[in-house]
């Protein structure tokens, strides 16, 4: 069985991109709390010393590194305890559709300000009618001579109001066939007939600009679709193996902070009775046999194999281990796992998104089953 391996350059990406997250993110995430939002001077700064879009080659600014940086990224954000600075969604699942599949011209248009951090993105597929079933999107592309005009509202976009570039989801009007009619659009979020919405004011994930999208009459180049009419539907597709794995990993990365962090503060609190004991004991059992078989598929999908139905298996079972985990901690802690100020409690709110997007945990079951010819 092949192993993950970090090499020497993987541990200093890691120890400066930690530097970073104790000065310039730590700090700040009350206020992000408060105002729905991270300001994009920090994005700037973290595009600016290497760490978006590590993927990326370095002909277009980027660093040209394997997946184990962007695991390494994610983990370091996910470590800072808030949800804000997204940026594993521009880095690692909005900016790989236009690596993968743009243009030259769209290359070299966008992913140099995609790295630097002075264009961020979002992809917005979601509608208000839409969600788990993207077939039956309403949003539509109408052909009008050398563009196409948008119209339809988008919801739940995540770095919707700080964004700079939206991958959009949209339906050609004049293809029937819903899979076979969906098309993805760069569309530049200062487009005329693009308005954004306020962040909404969700249970968790309070720091991230999570809004509403509204297309009017948005004229938008043909040229800034993403390969041909009609192919959004696979594209988006194809790439949801590494969503996936990454959100089972997120929620993963998020239980270990909860986990460590409940296990300090215990053993600051003095002796812990055997239940408390045996409760962290199992906890700490379960979350490694969930981190073995997440590195094991971390190696799979690096090699370009096919484990979307293990990426299914992963992303529903870490994100229902995280939640039930934080919440059992937060049991532990007693009176003060209902306080503010302890900071799991955040970590608890912010992990209940993890079995909703990216394909709700039923969807990856009926995956599964599918893929076991049920
Ligand atoms: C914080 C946050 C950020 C998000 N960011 C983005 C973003 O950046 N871009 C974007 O496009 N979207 C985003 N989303 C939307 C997210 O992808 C959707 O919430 C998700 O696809 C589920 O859709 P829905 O909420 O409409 O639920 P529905 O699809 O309406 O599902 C409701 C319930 O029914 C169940 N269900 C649905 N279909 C089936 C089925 N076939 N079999 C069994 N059960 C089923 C679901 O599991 C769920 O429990 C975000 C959502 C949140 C909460």
């Amino acid at each position: 069985m092949a192993v993950m391996q970090y090499t020497e350059d993987h541990e200093k990406f890691r120890d400066r991109l930690h530097r970073f997250c104790m000065n310039d993110v730590i700090p700040c995430v009350d206020q992000w709390e408060k105002d729905h939002m991270v300001p994009k001077s920090v994005w700037q700064k973290m595009g600016r010393e290497g760490f978006l879009c590590t993927a990326v080659t370095p002909e277009f600014g980027g660093l040209g590194g394997d997946f184990l940086y962007s695991v390494i990224a994610l983990e370091e954000v996910a470590k800072t305890n808030q949800y804000g600075l997204d940026a594993f969604l521009h880095s690692d699942i909005v900016v790989p559709y236009i690596d993968a599949y743009g243009t030259p011209e769209q290359k070299h248009r966008y992913l140099p300000g995609c790295v630097s951090g002075d264009v961020i993105t979002a992809i917005a597929m979601t509608e208000p009618g839409t969600g788990s079933d993207l077939a039956s999107m309403e949003t539509t592309a109408t052909a009008d001579g050398d563009s196409v005009i948008i119209n339809g509202t988008k919801t739940f976009i995540s770095n919707g109001v700080i964004c700079d570039l939206i991958v959009l989801a949209a339906k050609e009007s004049t293809i029937e066939n819903p899979y076979k009619s969906i098309s993805l659009y760069l569309v530049d979020a200062d487009t005329p007939g693009l308005k954004k919405g306020e962040p909404l004011d969700k249970l968790g994930v309070r720091s991230q600009d999570t809004n509403e999208l509204f297309f009017s009459n948005c004229r938008v180049p043909k040229a800034n679709r993403l390969g041909d009419a009609g192919s959004g539907f696979v594209k988006l597709m194809q790439k949801l193996q590494q969503e996936r794995l990454l959100v089972a990993l997120l929620a993963a990365f998020k239980a270990e902070f909860v986990l460590d962090w409940t296990i300090d503060h215990l053993k600051k609190q003095g002796a812990a009775s055997q239940a408390v004991q045996f409760a962290l004991a199992e906890m700490t059992t379960e979350f490694r046999m969930i981190r073995t078989f997440l590195d094991e598929l971390v190696v799979d999908h690096m090699q370009g194999l096919d484990v979307d139905m293990e990426t299914s298996m992963a992303k529903y079972s870490s994100s229902e281990f995280a939640n039930r985990l934080a919440s059992r901690c937060l049991d532990l802690c007693g009176q003060s796992g209902t306080l503010e100020m302890v900071p799991i409690v955040r970590t608890f709110r912010d992990l209940k998104v993890t079995p909703i997007f990216a394909g709700t945990n039923e969807i990856m079951r009926g995956i599964i089953a599918k893929r076991m010819g049920l």
